[in-house]
């Protein structure tokens, strides 16, 4: 089909043009500065773009047997050079047992861990590179949900909690402590890296900048990036690496959902077929506004209306747009820049349907392709 009018919604729509120019911007990244970049399969895990994704980045970074086994299926089938790198913020040994035959990257969170399971780890993969992830403990993060550096924080391993003894396994560090970030944040996080462990550089071969960095974001100062890559390889001879989730998936598609009814209480009231708190988390969690397209912020345009899901949450609500023409029910409402972070969370609460998956080819036709039912739900409840 080609009119978004004719897709059954709720519908994720992914559209392969722009999907492609994240990859080409992520590309240049890649050729001008000589990082690896692989893929965050946490924030966007649609496998059957990998075909595409995979022409243009290095592999994927999975946070745990499940991702890495996505990875390792759905990526690499595509491109047999294609990388695995496992992160979790604790391993179990029989996850690990499996992790460890399909990674070619095993990265660790805390000194104990690597030392608990490096031995077992090499003796399944012996040419798996070993990683311990650092915190760096900077980072200018804009919310504390998403600030891995925060006090407290269980992510990464701090200069106080470093041990040297993890330089007789690991060849490479991670760190990871932005989140939608222009590069000076990066450039933050690296002084204070480095002026804490750039002692310990000189037997490794790679580090690991970790995600964050909201690359394909108009405005972001690429070039900077790509200095900046460039100088740090050059001063310590390391490969780097970025692993990016929300810059692949940035702006490249849309939720398409139906008005169902509507109606006044006090202001006027849409009900969609679509949730924010099962479709659309991260408006709730973050929280942010989603733009919808041809609408305005309330009163802005004529037609104003509270957005809310088919759920019973009582907060489950989108937020208030506003239109020139009155809503009707069939009307459709289109969500835009739903791509990250939204499927790869979604959940069947309350019982409400998952929305399909499509993809929009170049030629313009929308493939659906993949729907769910009733059977999704049922199956993960008993
Ligand atoms: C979430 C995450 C990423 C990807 O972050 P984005 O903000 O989606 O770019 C990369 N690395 C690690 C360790 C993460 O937890």
């Amino acid at each position: 089909m080609k009119d978004i009018k004719d897709i059954n919604t709720p519908c994720y729509v992914c559209e392969e043009e722009l999907l492609e120019n994240n990859l080409k911007i992520l590309d240049y990244v890649q050729q001008q500065s000589g990082a690896k970049v692989i893929l965050a399969l946490k924030g966007f895990a649609m496998h059957s773009t990998f075909d595409l994704v995979s022409r243009y980045l290095k592999g994927c970074t999975a946070s745990g047997l499940h991702e890495a086994r996505l990875a390792y299926e759905e990526f690499k089938k595509h491109n047999s050079d294609a990388e695995v790198h496992t992160y979790s913020p604790a391993y179990k040994e029989d996850d690990l047992r499996e992790i460890a035959k399909i990674s070619d990257h095993i990265v660790f969170n805390s000194p104990s861990q690597l030392f608990k399971y490096a031995d077992m780890v090499k003796e399944i993969n012996p040419d798996v590179h070993l990683s311990l992830r650092i915190n760096p403990e900077v980072s200018s993060s804009p919310k504390d949900i998403y600030n891995p550096c925060g006090i407290y924080s269980r992510l990464g391993t701090t200069l106080a909690n470093f041990d040297e003894r993890v330089l007789e396994y690991v060849d490479s560090l991670n760190f990871h402590a932005l989140c939608e970030q222009q590069v000076d944040a990066l450039e933050e996080v690296l002084v204070a890296f480095e002026e804490k462990f750039s002692k310990y550089f000189k037997n490794l071969k790679h580090i690991n900048f970790g995600g964050g960095h909201h690359i394909t974001k108009k405005g972001y100062d690429v070039e900077k990036l790509i200095k900046i890559i460039k100088d740090f390889r050059e001063k310590y001879g390391v490969e780097v690496y970025l692993e990016p989730g929300e810059a692949v998936g940035w702006e490249c598609g849309y939720l398409v959902a139906s008005v169902l009814d509507t109606f006044k209480n006090g202001i006027d009231v849409a009900i969609l077929d679509t949730s924010a708190e099962a479709h659309m988390p991260d408006t709730l969690a973050m929280p942010y506004r989603a733009m919808v397209r041809d609408s305005g912020e309330a009163g802005e345009k004529k037609y104003t209306y509270r957005f809310g899901g088919n759920t019973c949450l009582a907060g489950d609500i989108m937020g208030d747009y506003s239109f020139d023409e009155p809503l009707k029910a069939g009307d459709k409402v289109i969500f835009e820049d739903q791509i990250h972070y939204t499927f790869v969370k979604n959940t069947t609460f309350n019982g409400i349907k998952l929305p399909s998956l499509a993809i929009k080819r170049k030629n313009g036709d929308i493939e659906v392709v993949k729907e769910f039912g009733y059977t999704d739900y049922r199956d993960r409840l008993s």
